[in-house]
């Protein structure tokens, strides 16, 4: 469990969820006893996409030094990355009317914070069992194989 905020309320945590490895980026908050626990605001990302996150992260913070707006890359199923004025990581759904749209669950990093989380990801890496046998997901796969794949192509089915 690393702290990625000042405040000490955004944290990167490993776990373990009915067999499968999740990077949380998540929010905390402490209860009455003084414990931190994760609140519902934040993303777990699968190693795939965590090493999305990584493969993205280089033109992230470009986006973020540039204030390039609307910069949004795909890390797998219905999870994004972009800069919205912040470092926003979010799960986004289809509406009918307005295509694909951010949803509630997400979390929003500051530069700082997400340059904090940037220096972080190789010491994470090195806490993700497999992770050099874990690619990219569909990496070099075919369009069909691409298309197929529900982290690939969340919202065709
Ligand atoms: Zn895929």
């Amino acid at each position: 469990m690393e702290p990625i905020s000042k405040d000490k309320r955004k944290y990167v945590v490993i776990n373990q969820y009915k067999g499968d490895i999740y990077v949380h980026i998540r929010t905390h908050r402490i209860n009455n006893s003084g414990d931190y626990f994760a609140t519902k605001w934040g993303l777990a990302l699968t190693r795939e996409q965590f090493l999305a996150l990584e493969y993205h992260s280089a033109a992230m913070t470009e986006a973020a030094e540039e204030k390039a707006m609307d910069v949004k890359y795909h890390l797998g199923s219905s999870k994004f990355i972009c800069f919205n004025g912040k470092i926003d990581l979010r799960r986004w759904f289809v509406d009918n009317i307005k295509g694909i749209t951010p949803g509630h669950y997400g979390i929003s990093l500051t530069k700082t914070e997400w340059k904090k989380l940037c220096k972080l990801i190789p010491n994470i890496k090195k806490h993700l069992p497999h992770i050099d046998k874990v690619g990219l997901c569909c990496f070099g796969k075919s369009r069909e194989e691409v298309m197929n794949c529900i982290n690939c192509t969340p919202y065709v089915r």
